[in-house]
């Protein structure tokens, strides 16, 4: 079947990812705590099923379950020598659910370790962990891949010049997370929106965007805004995408809770949509509904 690349799909307009996987895993009896990248292995069935949810839900993508599947979050479960297994896997799982239809995004999220001089990690092995991570990725048969959750500016500039070695022309997408810093947005590293989007274009990514954080859905929609103003000021042409959460995480037994119902979900995404960001989808407390209710509003 004929169908348009990733790259040209993109820059056709609307294009609707997928929301959160870990919420929905435990939803379908996965325990919390267990190494979710792991269950690309043992518990495949649960995983396409997550996925196939969001396709009928209408995504036009899925992102594989390998948010913690580089070889330093892996081997907190014990699982460090499973890189290559766990990420080609994933990708099959994912591209199986999307067909040749829809589309599959390989997913790399950070070392959660800190680079040398901050931290004990070497930029030379962080960047040959993500280059096994995007090589098992690839050998699945991903279209694209999306670095996420990122809060520091050196870890996302090794973790896309790694895909881009392994990738060739697939797109990229780079997201950072960004919390409230008074009237502004900072990552936990202390970056703010201008500096993550200088440093993500100047790197060479197809979209730029933000995902996860710790802020409400109106305060989302100001990221959007100030997203698309940081790259129309560098006359790029490189495109927004948002993932926000289900509004900001409330505690309750100690378990944090997304309370914003699809509807305000859809509500935000569209004021999102309207300010310039093209690809949309959702990081944690959203599920098929909110993305239902996205495609349902803006399609
Ligand atoms: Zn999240």
């Amino acid at each position: 079947m004929d169908r348009l690349s990733l790259k040209e799909k993109i820059s056709e307009g609307l294009f609707l990812l997928d929301g959160a996987m870990g919420t929905q895993l435990i939803a379908r009896g996965t325990e919390a705590g267990v190494c979710n990248d792991y269950l690309n292995i043992d518990s495949a069935d649960i995983v396409f099923d997550v996925h196939r949810a969001y396709l009928e839900a209408g995504s036009d993508a899925v992102i594989t379950n390998t948010l913690g599947a580089n070889k330093y979050a892996l081997a907190r479960h014990g699982f460090a020598e499973e890189v290559a297994r766990i990420n080609t896997a994933g990708a099959e799982i994912a591209r199986r659910a999307a067909g040749e239809g829809k589309y599959v995004l390989g997913d790399i999220g950070p070392s959660g370790d800190f680079l040398e001089p901050l931290g004990n990690l070497k930029h030379d092995e962080c960047k040959d962990a993500f280059r096994r991570q995007a090589k098992g990725l690839l050998a699945g048969g991903v279209d694209g891949f999306i670095i996420e959750t990122m809060t520091a500016l050196d870890e996302i500039a090794i973790a896309v010049e790694a895909v881009k070695s392994v990738g060739g022309d697939l797109p990229v997408f780079a997201s950072m997370s960004f919390d409230r810093a008074g009237d502004d947005f900072k990552t936990m590293m202390g970056v703010d929106v201008e500096a993550a989007v200088s440093k993500m274009v100047s790197l060479g990514v197809d979209a730029v965007g933000f995902n996860c954080g710790t802020l409400e859905l109106d305060e989302y929609v100001k990221l959007a805004e100030k997203f698309v103003s940081a790259v129309r000021a560098l006359s790029q042409d490189v495109l927004v995408f948002a993932e926000p959460n289900a509004g900001k995480p409330e505690l309750v037994d100690d378990k944090a809770v997304y309370k914003v119902s699809p509807e305000d979900f859809a509500a935000a995404a569209e004021k999102i949509h309207s300010a310039g960001v093209s690809i949309i989808g959702g990081c944690c407390g959203t599920g098929p509904g909110h993305i239902e209710a996205v495609a349902k509003r803006l399609k």
